[in-house]
């Protein structure tokens, strides 16, 4: 299967550029990204990783079956467009879209339409599973909030794993005791209100990958699930499961759980 990058010369990006390169059934034939200096050998220091590219008209020229796309909010839906337009497989891994976005996308790759598009706001499987405990939890708790911790250039806030959780338990569950605060001296510091009114706080902290903790609280007790990506590695098996699986999903497919399980 032939994988184009966009967002090449990101973090997340180049990762992904790595990790294709290893795979033994994947070959990667562009990595795209604006900032790439022109005629930048980039995309890892193997001689036969393609040059990065500044144009997405790359994708095409290289006959890419899947694109997958780490770059920016404001970026994704027209790359999503573009894909859409050139038969082109996506892979997304960008957040911040908001529900517009998920429609958008929703309408570009109809279910009865020959292409496929994986949106997932974590791709790491410890991830997952942490959404799917804590919504297998909230019917047991009164109170629930979250905590999300990244590395200090993440520029959308909260993390959309920390939203989509906040929804998976909401959803599950709509019997939260009520904020006994009154006076919020420092304004923010009860967090974000999320789905079903779960707080949401956003850490920002140099050092850290990209980390959540779930805490439940009920009568005498509290239970927290936390996970923690270490390493932009633990993202890779997910992004590499999608990219695999895209092709014979048309339409769109929201989280990585329709893919793992
Ligand atoms: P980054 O800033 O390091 O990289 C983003 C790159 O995208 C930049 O190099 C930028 O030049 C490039 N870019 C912008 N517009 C582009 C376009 N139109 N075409 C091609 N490239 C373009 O950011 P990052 O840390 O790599 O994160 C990228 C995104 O991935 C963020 O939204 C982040 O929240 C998300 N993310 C998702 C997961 C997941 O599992 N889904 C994990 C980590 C990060």
């Amino acid at each position: 299967m032939r994988v184009a990058v966009l967002g090449a010369a990101g973090r997340m990006g180049a990762s992904v550029c790595e990790a294709v390169r290893e795979a033994p059934d994947l070959q990667l034939v562009a990595a795209v990204d604006p900032l790439a200096p022109p005629g930048t050998a980039g995309s890892g220091s193997s001689p036969e990783a393609p040059p990065l590219r500044r144009e997405i008209s790359a994708v095409a020229e290289s006959e890419a079956d899947v694109a997958v796309d780490f770059t920016v909010a404001s970026s994704a839906l027209d790359n999503a467009e573009w894909c859409a337009a050139h038969g082109v497989h996506l892979v997304i891994g960008t957040t911040g879209l908001g529900d517009a976005g998920i429609d958008r996308l929703d309408a570009l790759f109809p279910r009865q339409g020959p292409l496929g598009c994986v949106v997932a706001a974590n791709f790491a499987i410890g991830a997952v599973l942490m959404m799917r405990f804590a919504e297998m939890a909230a019917p047991w708790f009164d109170t629930a909030e979250i905590v999300e911790l990244h590395h200090d250039a993440k520029v959308d806030a909260p993390s959309g794993t920390a939203l989509a959780t906040a929804g998976r338990m909401a959803a599950a569950s709509a019997q939260w005791g009520a904020d006994p605060t009154e006076t919020e001296v420092l304004p923010g510091a009860r967090g974000g209100l999320g789905p079903g009114g779960i707080r949401v706080h956003s850490v920002r902290m140099r050092g850290m990958v990209a980390h959540q903790e779930v805490i439940l609280g009920a009568s005498g007790q509290t239970l927290t699930i936390r996970h923690d990506s270490l390493d932009r590695r633990s993202f890779m098996p997910g992004v590499l499961a999608a990219v695999r699986k895209v092709t014979s999903r048309p339409g769109l497919t929201v989280g990585l759980e329709p893919i793992l399980f």
